[in-house]
């Protein structure tokens, strides 16, 4: 079920999260009931380009691509270790 006026925000200075890092963070990913969490290369690879400018790959980031169907659970709030995670319901704060 939707929930409107949904509002996930990421600290990124302060988020851990890592790909390759085996000791990098996912509990947000691990613990969202939803899925809202996703993650993707920093750089996208364009395949038509020279095999010398070929992008970082060991670079991903955290994204909330479906944060418009959270419930407001917070359970991503509490389990994060760095309070790097806010969401907001109708511009309220959950923790
Ligand atoms: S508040 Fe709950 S449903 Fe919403 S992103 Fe966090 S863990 Fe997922
Ligand atoms: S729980 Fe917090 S530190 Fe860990 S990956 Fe999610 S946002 Fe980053």
């Amino acid at each position: 079920m939707e929930t409107a006026g949904v509002e996930i925000t990421i600290d990124k200075s302060r988020c851990r999260y890592s790909m390759y890092d085996p000791l990098g963070c996912k509990r947000c990913l691990a613990t969202c009931p939803l899925a809202i969490f996703a993650t993707r290369p920093v750089q996208k690879r364009d395949f038509n380009r020279p095999l010398e400018e070929v992008v970082d790959p060991t670079l991903w980031e955290l994204l909330t691509p479906w944060q418009d169907m959270c419930n407001g659970c917070g359970a991503c709030v509490r389990a994060c270790p760095t309070q790097a995670i806010t969401v907001k319901i109708d511009g309220k704060a959950i923790s």
